[in-house]
């Protein structure tokens, strides 16, 4: 998913988040992918059924208004989109005013779990756990008997591949030469470390442009050995970010490796943004290329002159156009969040309505994507995603050329 994509998930969940009802009256439905919409429905029926055993009043309408909105919506499927759905319903109060509201989400990753919730506020974690950023690492842990091959996509582990080998213990049998024994263990053990390279190219090269890094576990000097001896594919050789010791090369040695990885995992992110930040910041140091503020990176944008857009993840700035009822007069303002503000036309003195509002970091990053400019969103919880927001106002941009 872009991240586009992923910012207005975010912004979307935020705002489902600050929705609180009066009693435990908010419903929050979770179809996986799999499910099947008659059965659902069946189980709907048998909560409305339930709901009239309610004890306030008020709360006993709301669910069963609730429920009975779902139920209409899901006549509209006769099976789950794509990656399931989730389907939220109950009355809110939106700026002051009571409104029932129903809401499907298709989430951008499958629903992992079927769940019907009724709550004061929305059950939004599962939907939550999909925003952290889906970066994937490759993991490999290996000793000379085995090896298991995974991706670390966000916190989940995926195992892609396991293997064991053909290398014969320490001890040889009588009648064996200790000379050609140790030879034709070396050899064994060559063989494998090149099968495993093997199955580590069949299972990230495919992945190679979204893989971030590569971690190596597994007991001295196996790893070393086949990190040193380059049995890796030279593209995936070059992603190695650390070797660690672990005790297991099955799969909960993959458990293992990320454990013992956290430290320099959580590196890696500062580390991409301190460098994207010090580029802007070294740009900005002598008046080269670089941009930032509102208007002037959005200018920049449009001539397709900017690289890297870089957006504070915490922005929520959006354009308002009014237009004045009488004269037809219309103004456009930025302002911060839901904001709303007055605006009176000059020229007869009316009340102007709000007709239009855009989401800035979104309509910047829109642009991004036609002018084939980088889009970054940085964090509020990094040094550099701070420095962004507070010094230049959340929008910068490191230029490609400096337009005249
Ligand atoms: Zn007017």
């Amino acid at each position: 998913m872009s991240k586009r994509l992923m910012y207005e998930f975010k912004k979307k969940l935020e705002e489902l988040d600050s929705y609180r009802g009066k009693g435990t009256e908010l419903i929050t439905l979770y179809i996986p992918p799999d499910r099947n919409i008659a059965d659902i429905a069946n189980q709907l029926r048998e909560e409305l059924s339930q709901a009239s055993n309610i004890k306030s009043k008020q709360t006993r309408t709301n669910v069963i208004n609730g429920l009975e909105a779902i139920l209409n919506r899901l006549k509209l499927y006769r099976k789950p989109p794509e990656h399931g759905m989730v389907i939220l319903s109950g009355l809110v109060t939106i700026d002051g005013k009571e409104k029932h509201i129903t809401e499907i989400i298709e989430p951008p990753e499958p629903v992992p779990l079927y769940k019907y919730h009724c709550d004061s506020k929305f059950y939004l974690e599962p939907l939550k756990d999909m925003l952290r950023e889906k970066k994937v690492y490759g993991l490999i842990v290996l000793d000379r008997r085995e090896a298991t091959i995974g991706l670390l996509k966000g916190r989940r582990i995926e195992v892609l591949d396991y293997d064991t080998s053909m290398v014969p213990g320490k001890h040889r049998q009588g009648g064996q030469s200790s000379v050609r024994f140790e030879r034709l263990r070396e050899i064994a053990i060559h063989e494998f470390y090149k099968k495993v390279g093997e199955m580590a190219t069949n299972a990230f090269l495919p992945h190679k442009d979204k893989l971030v890094g590569i971690l190596i576990g597994g007991p001295s000097p196996t790893k070393d050995e086949f990190y040193q001896g380059e049995y890796l594919h030279h593209e995936l050789q070059r992603k190695v970010l650390g070797l660690f010791d672990v005790g297991y090369t099955n799969e909960s040695g993959l458990y293992e490796l990320v454990d013992k990885a956290k430290d320099l995992l959580s590196e890696v992110d500062l580390v991409r943004e301190k460098n994207l930040m010090n580029r802007f910041l070294y740009e900005i140091s002598r008046d080269g290329l670089a941009v930032y503020g509102e208007e002037e990176v959005r200018r920049y944008l449009e001539l397709g002159a900017v690289d890297t857009l870089l957006v504070s993840e915490d922005l929520r700035l959006e354009r308002v156009r009014y237009r004045c009822p009488t004269c037809g007069a219309e103004r456009v303002v930025t302002l911060k969040g839901k904001a709303a503000s007055r605006q009176i036309c000059e020229k007869d003195g009316v009340e102007m309505e709000e007709v239009e509002r855009i989401d800035i970091a979104l309509e910047l990053s829109e642009i991004a994507e036609r002018m084939n400019t980088k889009v970054e969103f940085l964090s509020n919880e990094t040094e550099g995603g701070e420095m962004l927001l507070k010094a230049f106002g959340g929008i910068a941009g490191i230029l490609r050329y400096k337009p005249k």
